[in-house]
């Protein structure tokens, strides 16, 4: 499977006539397999790095390529998960796996689209819920089917902007386990980019995490944690608390800037 290769990609935001650059020549290789997430504060330029990933909007300098194309436009090599629930609120959950699949594999028949579709609704631990609405499902529920969509539809890269985002600390906590779950032990290996803003969340999933500071990419740190670990020990680690701390102290870091900028005492 191809690498995600980021090459000094600038992207300019144009509002009320007014442009603003949100990317300033950022550069990033993404190896094959890769389990990246990618923190810093709000506004610094996630979102749009990841959409820049998707296709949705294109650069206006530099380039995006994975393995040798260039990324310029959606493609079924990529799947994307949102923070808010994509579901279709008239199809049920089996449903909007189907329709999920059906974007990638057009052709396939009925039955291998109604077996898959349960298939993944198992995995993600929704037996019994196959005939549900969005609206009857919890938001984990819900990401849960965006989860089991996403992976039924096999994209080699899974681009994830904040899936956990809107959900209580338990359920986020069990989808994070359910997702690396997954992700070990699916036959293909595929890349994720992972989204978040919390310091815990991209420490216990990444292999590799990016710091973003505003526009640009601050620190690229392999965690170095091992495919494997556990939750309690790792989190009990000197390793993981060291690196904890220097990702809180990137935070805070920003933030006595700006409020120096802004020429305040701290
Ligand atoms: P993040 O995901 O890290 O919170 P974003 O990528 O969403 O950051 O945004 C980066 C910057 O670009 C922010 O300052 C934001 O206000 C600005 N921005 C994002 N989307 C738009 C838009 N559609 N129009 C104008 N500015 C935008
Ligand atoms: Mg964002």
């Amino acid at each position: 499977m191809p690498d995600i290769d980021v090459k000094n990609v600038s992207f300019e935001y144009e509002y009320e006539n007014k442009k603003y650059l949100a990317l300033d020549n950022v550069s990033l290789r993404i190896q094959d397999g890769e389990f990246v997430c990618i923190i810093g504060q709000s506004g610094c330029g996630k979102s749009t790095l990841i959409t820049l990933m998707e296709g949705l909007q294109k650069p206006l300098a530099g380039q995006i390529l994975i393995g040798d194309k260039n990324v310029d436009g959606p493609g079924k090599d990529r799947c994307m998960v949102f923070q808010h629930y994509s579901l279709f609120a008239w199809l049920t959950a089996e449903r909007n796996v189907i329709f999920g699949i059906k974007q990638v594999y057009p052709k396939m028949p009925k039955k291998d689209l109604d077996r898959i579709a349960t298939d993944y609704l198992h995995k993600v631990g929704l037996e019994g819920y196959e005939n549900k609405y969005p609206r009857q499902l919890s938001g984990g529920q819900q990401q849960r089917v965006a989860i089991a969509r996403s992976l039924a539809m096999n994209p080699d890269i899974l681009l994830m902007d904040e899936p956990f985002g809107a959900v209580d600390t338990k359920t986020r906590t069990e989808l994070q386990d359910l997702l690396l779950d997954l992700c070990r032990n699916e036959e293909k290996k595929r890349t994720v980019v992972f989204i978040t803003h919390d310091v815990d969340e991209a420490l216990y999933l990444a292999d590799r995490i990016i710091f973003m500071q505003p526009k640009k990419i601050r620190r690229d740190i392999q965690t170095g944690f091992g495919k494997d670990r556990k939750r309690d020990e790792l989190t009990s680690s000197p390793e993981y608390q060291s690196l904890r701390r220097e990702l809180i102290g990137l935070f805070y870091e920003r933030v006595r800037d700006e409020i120096a900028e802004e020429g305040a005492y701290i």
